[in-house]
């Protein structure tokens, strides 16, 4: 047993305040995973992969470009392969994911705000062609989906399988993506949640504080057939919702996590009954020193 192989089947819990008899919502807890994050499934499997295909040795080097989650998750996965990460992230996320990344060790390089993701997307690419280092390229590589239609997905079959609908945010749009196309063939619908001024709705790019999610540009594993529908969430709306799930249901998450419950209840406002799954990615710990929890002055 190593670290590794505590990443995924995470708790899936009924939640009690929000489910009616007819309409129940499921949540799966992903920061129950080691790194604390649904993105430690990506990790294992692009590093995995990765060495499987002789694209990356014990003792290399590889790079990436992310917010945090999947730097951790790499970072994590990466002590047990002695492989050194180099992370870019934009200023403004929360800090403790970047502590945690260094304290995995991993080296970070901050890249300018106002260029956004697509900014460190950049820095890491120059980075991998300067240097050599293996680029895993989560916003364009086919394995950032499959990590979630060979985990995520089975997992959700077995565990509900009177799953009528499934709900989750989109930043590289690998969960929710990998996911939608396993469940679809089920006949299990999708729903993807987002902030205002991301993509996926048309909008024009705006700031948001919901972290995680928010995407610059179409994913290229996503196909437009498997959304239902696209649900915007406020930054006030998330963050009310992670609020209100510590007092109602004991659940500490992320803001992502609170976005992912509103569009999930949306849901439940239009049908008559059913049976809805919901992603909550991380937990509210990484986001203390952002004040998660007193959000718009509370
Ligand atoms: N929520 C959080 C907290 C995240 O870190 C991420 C990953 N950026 C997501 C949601 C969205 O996941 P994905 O990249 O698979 O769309």
């Amino acid at each position: 047993m190593n670290t590794i192989n505590l990443i995924g089947n995470t708790p899936l819990v009924q939640l009690q305040h929000y489910s009616t008899d007819k309409v129940r919502i499921y949540a799966k807890l992903e920061m129950y995973n080691p790194g604390g994050s649904v993105k430690d499934r990506l990790g294992k499997y692009l590093i995995e992969r990765a060495v499987e295909r002789g694209l990356l040795r014990r003792g290399g080097q590889l790079v990436e470009a992310t917010a945090g989650n999947t730097g951790i998750g790499l970072a994590l996965v990466a002590t047990q392969y002695n492989i050194q990460c180099v992370i870019f992230a934009p200023e403004g996320f929360s800090e403790e994911k970047i502590e945690i990344m260094r304290a995995l060790g991993a080296t970070i390089y901050r890249t300018p705000k106002a260029e956004g993701m697509l900014g460190a997307r950049r820095a890491a690419q120059d980075y991998a062609v300067q240097t050599g280092a293996y680029y895993t390229n989560q916003f364009e590589t086919d394995d950032n989906p499959a990590a979630y239609k060979e985990t995520l997905a089975q997992e959700l079959l077995r565990e509900l399988p009177t799953m009528k609908y499934f709900v989750a945010g989109a930043g590289s749009g690998g969960t929710f993506s990998g996911v939608s196309e396993v469940i679809q063939a089920q006949g299990v619908k999708s729903v993807v949640v987002e902030p205002p001024g991301s993509i996926l709705s048309g909008g024009s790019k705006r700031k948001h504080d919901t972290e995680g999610i928010g995407v610059e540009e179409w994913p290229p594993f996503l196909d437009k057939a498997w959304i239902e529908r696209v649900e915007v969430v406020p930054d006030e709306v998330a963050f009310r919702h992670v609020r209100e799930l510590a007092k109602h249901e004991g659940m500490l998450v992320g803001s992502s996590s609170g976005a992912a419950l509103e569009g999930a209840l949306r849901v439940a406002g239009r049908i008559e009954q059913g049976d809805i799954a919901v992603v909550f990615p991380d937990g509210s710990d990484r986001y203390m020193s952002k004040r998660i929890f007193q959000y718009g002055g509370f």
